[in-house]
C-alpha cells in the first residue's frame, strides 16, 4: 500500500473514529486508487486525498415539527456538501431512523465519484434526518418537510445545491419540500430540487431512472462477457423506488424475478413476481410486502430476523440485485451467494456490500456492478431533469429513456477503459473509483488548494 494513502487513511480514521460507514467508504475508495495516486506523487504535496475526503461544508440543524397529537417532536437536519469541484452539489435526501452523521457523509463521500463517472457536471452532496415517514400521516409529513426546508433553503439552490430524493424521501415529500421552498424564496426555481412530480416541473423516466439504469448496466457489462440475461433468475432486495424499477425492467429483459423484500421479510414466488401487485401495495398503499400473500397464496413468506442478514439473500439465484439499504451483504452472506451459484450482483443500494464481501466475490468470479456506476442512473436523470428545467421544457419520456441508456452505456465503458488500463481483472469496483476519482482529481487540481 502506498505510505501516502496509508498516512491519509489514519489521519481519516483518527479524526472521525465514530463514523463506522464513512471510514468503510473511504477505505473502499482510497485502496483501490493506489495506481493512480503511485503515479501522481504531486497529489501529497497538493493534499489532495486529505481535501478530497474532507467535506466543504457539512450543515446540521434542528427540524422542530408538532404531531397530530399536539406534540412537539425533534429531529435532526443533515445536509453534506461534500465537493463541487465539477458543478453544484447534488445528491438525494434521505429519512430514516438510523440516519447520522456517518450515514450521510459516506453517502455524499459516494456521491462525488458517482456524479463524476455520469459525465455531467455535478458536484457531490447527500443530506437528510432521522424522521421516519413511516407510521406519520400525510399531515404530519407535510409539517416535517416545511419545518425541515424552513433551515434547509438557506443553502440550496440551482447553483449551488441540487437535492432529490432518497431512502423515506419519494414524490410526496419532494412537493412538500419544493412547496415550502416556494413559498418562502416567493420564486419559481424550478431546478432547486429533482424528483419533483409531472405537474410542476418533474422529469420523465425520473422515476424509473435508477432501477433502469442499473439494468442497462447490467446488460452492458453481460454483453461484453457473452453472458445472456434471458432467462436468468433473480432476487430483488427492497421494494422501493429501485427495487421496483430494477424489478420492471429485469422482466422486460426477460428475466424471472422470483423473490423481493421490505425491511420486515420477503416473499417468494416461483412463478415470477407480480410487480403491478408490488406497486400497488407499496407505492399507492403503502403496506407491508407480506400483502402479496393476499392476492398469491401460493407464494412464501420469510420473515427477518434482527440484527441477521436479510432473509431474501438465502434464495438462489443467478442474478442478486442488493436494491434496500448499505451492508447488506456481509462476508459470511458472499459466501452463501458463491455456494447459490450467483453469477451477477448488481448494486442498486448505496454500498450494500462489506469491503471484505467485495473481495471475497470478485475472487470467486462474480460479475459485480458496483453502486457508484450501477445505480447512477437516478442522479443522471435528474441532471437531465435540471436540463430541461432550465431550458424550460419537456423531453419525452422515450428521448429521457435514450439518453439515459447512452449515459449507462458510456460510465460502463469508463470503467471497462480504467480496468483494463491499470489490469484490474473483473474489478469494476475499483475500475468505477479510477475512472471517478480521476475527473474530480484533474477539477481539484486545476482549481487550486481551496
Ligand atoms: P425507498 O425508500 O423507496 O425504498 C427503500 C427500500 O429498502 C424499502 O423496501 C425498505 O423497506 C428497504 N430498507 C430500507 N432500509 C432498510 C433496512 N435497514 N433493512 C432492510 N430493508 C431496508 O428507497 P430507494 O429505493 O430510493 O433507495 C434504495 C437504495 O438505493 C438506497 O441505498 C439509496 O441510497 C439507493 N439509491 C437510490 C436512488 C434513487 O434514485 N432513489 C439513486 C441511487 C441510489 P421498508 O419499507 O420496510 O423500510
Amino acid at each position: 500500500m502506498s505510505s501516502y494513502i496509508e498516512k491519509v487513511l489514519k489521519k481519516i480514521q483518527e479524526k472521525n473514529q465514530y463514523e463506522k460507514e464513512f471510514n468503510q467508504a473511504v477505505k473502499e475508495v482510497l485502496y483501490s486508487i493506489k495506481p493512480v495516486v503511485e503515479k501522481h506523487p504531486e497529489f501529497e504535496k497538493s493534499a489532495l486525498l486529505e481535501r478530497l475526503c474532507e467535506p466543504e461544508r457539512i450543515i446540521t440543524f434542528r427540524v422542530p415539527w408538532t404531531d397530530d397529537r399536539g406534540n412537539v417532536q425533534i429531529n435532526r437536519g443533515f445536509r453534506v456538501q461534500f465537493n463541487g469541484s465539477i458543478g453544484p452539489f447534488k445528491g438525494g435526501l434521505r429519512f430514516h431512523e438510523n440516519v447520522n452523521l456517518s450515514i450521510i457523509k459516506f453517502l455524499g463521500f459516494e456521491q462525488v465519484f458517482k456524479n463524476a463517472l455520469t459525465g455531467l457536471p455535478i458536484g457531490g452532496g447527500k443530506g437528510g434526518s432521522d424522521f421516519s415517514p413511516k407510521g406519520k400521516s400525510d399531515n404530519e409529513i407535510m409539517r416535517f418537510c416545511q419545518s425541515f426546508m424552513n433551515e434547509l433553503q438557506r443553502h440550496i439552490g440551482h447553483d449551488l445545491d441540487v437535492p432529490a430524493g432518497d431512502i423515506g424521501v419519494g414524490a410526496r415529500e419532494i412537493g412538500y419540500l419544493f412547496g415550502q421552498y416556494r413559498k418562502i424564496k416567493n420564486c419559481f426555481e424550478a431546478g432547486v430540487l429533482t424528483g419533483k412530480g409531472l405537474s410542476y416541473g418533474g422529469s420523465l423516466a425520473r422515476k424509473e431512472a435508477t432501477g433502469f439504469g442499473l439494468l442497462y448496466f447490467i446488460s452492458a457489462m453481460a454483453q461484453h462477457h457473452s453472458i445472456d440475461l434471458k432467462g436468468k433468475s433473480a432476487i430483488i432486495s427492497g421494494s422501493g423506488n429501485v427495487a421496483i424499477y430494477a424489478c420492471q425492467k429485469a422482466q422486460e429483459l426477460g428475466i424471472k424475478v422470483i423473490a423481493m423484500s421490505d425491511s420486515t421479510g420477503c416473499i417468494k414466488d416461483e412463478k415470477g413476481i407480480d410487480i403491478e401487485e408490488i406497486k400497488r401495495i407499496k407505492e399507492v398503499e403503502r403496506l407491508r410486502i407480506k400483502e402479496y400473500l393476499k392476492k398469491y397464496p401460493d407464494a412464501q413468506y420469510f420473515e427477518n430476523i434482527p440484527n441477521q442478514p436479510q432473509k431474501i439473500f438465502s434464495i438462489p439465484a443467478q442474478i442478486v440485485l442488493p436494491c434496500a439499504t448499505q451492508n447488506d451483504i456481509n462476508l459470511d452472506t458472499a459466501k452463501q451467494l458463491v455456494k447459490n451459484g450467483t453469477i451477477i450482483i448488481g448494486e442498486g443500494a448505496n454500498m450494500p456490500t462489506e469491503n471484505d464481501a467485495i473481495e471475497y466475490l470478485i475472487q470467486n468470479n462474480i460479475l459485480l456492478a458496483p453502486a457508484k456506476a450501477a445505480n447512477a442512473g437516478g442522479v443522471a436523470t435528474s441532471a437531465l431533469e435540471m436540463s430541461q428545467n432550465s431550458m424550460r421544457y419537456f423531453w419525452s419520456f422515450e428521448e429521457v429513456d435514450q439518453k439515459l441508456k447512452q449515459i449507462m452505456n458510456n460510465i460502463y465503458s469508463s470503467c471497462l477503459d480504467a480496468v483494463e488500463e491499470y489490469n484490474l481483472g473483473i474489478n469494476y469496483c475499483a475500475g468505477a473509483n479510477i475512472a471517478g476519482f480521476k475527473k474530480v482529481a484533474d477539477a481539484m487540481t486545476a482549481q487550486g488548494i481551496i
